[in-house]
């Protein structure tokens, strides 16, 4: 198949090969962009610019004795504030982590800072990963590149907007219930949430455990693929963490003749937006056309997803939460008379109001009498979704769904209704709940220009033939006009 998209890293780096630019310009246009523009879409809490040119000029004095360059070397890119950075502050956009700067590098940061990956800045989140529209951040939240009306989506906000906003090649963010696939969603990028145990937690700061995964926010599907194979090693620091099965760069083809694609119609029930149900229904038609086989089935188990989700989510975050205590590190309240109140008081000025409901939520649900109700249902639960999507890729070898019921909610709509707001959470965290992996690529605008994301989900370790089936979609003539639009910011290429 001709490629009619390529990706954004790999033309940035034959630039730099072929001495058309070198890698501080480069760098440069885009420390240069961020000032014009962060302003306005609030995608970075921090930049990192002398790091960055440091960086840069080593991947220059490389290129001028003839060396090639590593895979993501020379290409400037960001992290979600949640992942360590060795001498930077990390903040999981939290008062309560200010002036917190880790002694340590996140796994996946190691791995590409060893590439020479140039690391632009820090990226806005919901404070601790918890939200949809990254306003729960202490930093406020960050704006979407297409309509700056709009919320750039969450947890991983800061991050969508930096890619879409070309303020960055691309972004890690981090996913537990949808932070990676929705942002990127309302932003009009490509989002991989890998399979749980794919690319290492090591320097994660933890939300919920057995649901959290790093994964890549990028321009294309071949750029999400190329950072993919750059993290997902095994690493001892981390046992929940095996690797990919075998790299996925070199076997997107976009050949995709019968392969089987599943449909269930509880992912469309949920729709909210007439548009969104006809992008997603247009976009079945054109896998059809592409040769895929078409096949329907009912998952009615995912109706409890949600709620298994919210109620798990909360008790590991209670659990992980438990640390920040202002004994050993971050914010401590100024004035106690003893300990207990000390605690008491720094967590309760600490935490922003979503973060204290859910540890408020996550108490509630573990507490003796209440366990079994909830918890231990939640955990059964968990089990017959599991099950029910091993059933499901017997069937099929991959789920199209939606990734968000709605294209990207206007700003302050996540604060008026909580529950409302999870609710928009319903297609993203079933794969969280199975640890399988999940891409959101764009498949149309709605009426007012934004971005549509569907979502294809795989078996695990399956990678390769979601962004395979992303792939074909994206190379089509037609994916520009239907579903491409250029935003007027950030770096011009
Ligand atoms: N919106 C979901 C939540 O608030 C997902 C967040 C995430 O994936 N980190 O829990």
């Amino acid at each position: 198949m001709e490629q009619k998209r390529p990706g954004l890293i790999r033309s940035l780096q034959r630039r730099l090969e072929q001495k058309e630019l070198s890698c501080r310009e480069l760098t440069e246009e885009y420390l240069k962009a961020i000032e014009r523009d962060n302003p306005a879409l609030n995608a970075y809490i921090l930049t990192t610019r002398l790091a960055a040119l440091e960086t840069a000029e080593r991947v220059d004095a490389r290129l001028a004795a003839g060396e090639k360059l590593l895979p993501l070397e020379g290409i400037p890119m960001t992290l979600k504030d949640n992942i360590s950075t060795d001498g930077i502050e990390t903040t999981c956009c939290s008062k309560i982590l200010k002036g917190y700067t880790p002694i340590y590098d996140a796994s996946v940061w190691g791995l590409l800072k060893k590439n020479n990956a140039v690391l632009l800045g820090k990226t806005n989140m919901d404070e601790f990963a918890m939200g949809s529209s990254s306003e729960n951040s202490c930093f406020g939240g960050s704006k979407n590149p297409h309509n700056t009306e709009r919320v750039a989506g969450g947890s991983s906000g800061g991050g969508a907007s930096a890619v879409a906003g070309n303020l960055a090649a691309y972004a890690l963010g981090s996913d537990t219930g949808g932070s990676i696939r929705q942002p990127a969603s309302f932003c009009g990028v490509v989002g991989l949430k890998p399979t749980y145990g794919a690319v290492s937690r090591y320097g994660l700061i933890a939300y919920a455990s057995s649901l959290d995964q790093i994964g890549p926010i990028a321009a294309t599907v071949e750029d999400a693929a190329a950072v993919f194979d750059a993290i997902s090693l095994p690493d001892p620091m981390d046992s929940t963490c095996r690797g990919k099965q075998s790299a996925v760069s070199g076997i997107l083809t976009g050949e995709i003749e019968g392969l089987r694609i599943g449909v269930a119609k509880e992912y469309f029930d949920g729709i909210k937006q007439p548009e969104v149900a006809a992008a997603l229904e247009k976009a079945v038609r054109t896998y059809e056309k592409l040769g895929a086989k078409i096949v329907s089935f009912e998952l009615p188990i995912l109706k409890y997803a949600l709620p298994v989700y919210y109620i798990l989510a909360c008790a590991e975050a209670t659990s992980n939460l438990g640390r920040y205590d202002g004994i050993r590190y971050g914010y401590r309240t100024e004035n106690y008379k003893n300990i207990n109140e000390m605690i008491c008081k720094t967590r309760s000025e600490g935490f922003g109001a979503e973060v204290k409901r859910r540890i408020m939520l996550g108490n509630y649900v573990l507490s003796s009498g209440y366990y079994d109700a909830y918890y231990k249902k939640a955990q059964n639960l968990r089990g017959t979704i599991v099950k029910a999507f091993q059933s499901a890729f017997e069937q099929c070898d991959v789920i199209l769904a939606p990734t968000v019921p709605m294209t990207a909610f206007p700003v302050g709509f996540t604060g008026q209704d909580q529950v409302e707001t999870y609710l928009t959470d319903i297609c993203t965290v079933p794969v969280n709940i199975a640890g399988l992996p999940g891409v959101s690529v764009p498949c149309g605008r709605d009426g007012k220009g934004l971005p549509i994301g569907m979502q294809l989900i795989g078996n695990s370790f399956r990678e390769g033939i979601i962004l395979n089936a992303a792939y074909a979609f994206e190379q089509r003539d037609e994916y520009l006009s239907e579903c491409f639009s250029k935003v007027e910011m950030g770096v011009k290429f």
